[in-house]
This record gives C-alpha cells, structure tokens and sequence, in this order.
C-alpha cells in the first residue's frame, strides 16, 4: 500500500493507538520510515499525546495541527469513557444477577 503524506496524518491517530490494521500499520510505518516530514509530525504528535496538557504551549506554527491534536484527544477522551460505561454496565449486570440468585435461593 502506497500512501501520501495527507493520508498518513490520517491515520496517524490510529497508528499511534495501536488500532490500525497490520497493513496499514506497515504502509504507516513504511511512509514514517522514509518521509521526513511525517516522521517530524509523528514525533510532535507522540510528543503531545503523552502530556495533552501542553496542548496549551503549542506554537502558533502549528495551530492547525492544534485542531487535529486537540480531536485526536477528544476521541481518545470519549473513547476511554465508553470503556468505562461498558465496565460499569458489566459490573452491574453481574451484581444484579448475584442479588437475583439471592433473593431467588431466600423465597425457595
Ligand atoms: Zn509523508
């Protein structure tokens, strides 16, 4: 897969998370591997992932890539709360099974 450069910073986000299919995955990295200015971009966005809080600092040279980044959290933001919806939902469910067999094993 031969991808160009505006593609890749599509999908950088999924590369990144670890969620891109292996031959994107690879094709990614391929480009990253030989293209400098995306491999430059994916390291700023490396660099900010791991402290969105400097999100804030960002230079205004790369104010449209504040957008990007800022979209970049907003999904992982919703993604880790539905993950935790769905736990809770689990727990829930399984505690709600728990207090029916109770009460299921009192009235027998
Ligand atoms: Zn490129």
């Amino acid at each position: 897969m031969n991808l160009n450069c505006e593609i890749v910073m599509d999908l950088i986000a999924l590369y990144q998370d670890g969620l891109a299919s292996p031959s994107t995955k690879t094709a990614v990295a391929a480009h990253l591997a030989h293209c400098p200015s995306c491999s430059r971009e994916y390291a700023l966005y490396r660099k900010y992932c791991k402290n969105p809080t400097r999100l804030r600092n960002i230079p205004s040279e790369y104010a449209p890539k504040e957008n990007f980044l800022r979209l970049a959290n907003r999904i992982r933001h919703r993604r880790m709360l539905l993950r935790i919806g769905m736990i809770s939902y689990v727990c829930a469910s399984f505690c709600m099974i728990l207090l029916m067999a109770r009460m299921k094993n009192r009235l027998i």
